[in-house]
């Protein structure tokens, strides 16, 4: 599964960067999915901080 960050919807508060920082991190201070990690979808911590993602800016999709 894939998973991707919304930088339009995040607000930089870091939670995806704090739990998951193998896969999250920040760029210009929004969260982004780290390259080569974006078939991490299956991830369980993944899917985690992207429930708990404050503005639901973390996406989980099938692909
Ligand atoms: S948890 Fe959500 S709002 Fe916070 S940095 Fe990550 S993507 Fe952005």
């Amino acid at each position: 599964m894939k998973v991707s960050v919304d930088q339009n919807l995040c607000y930089g508060s870091g939670d995806c960067v704090y739990r998951v920082p193998s896969v999250f991190t920040t760029v210009d201070g929004f969260g982004a999915v780290r390259p080569g990690c974006e078939d991490s979808g299956d991830d369980p911590g993944v899917q985690e901080a992207a429930e708990l993602c404050p503005s639901q800016a973390i996406t989980v999709t099938d692909g």
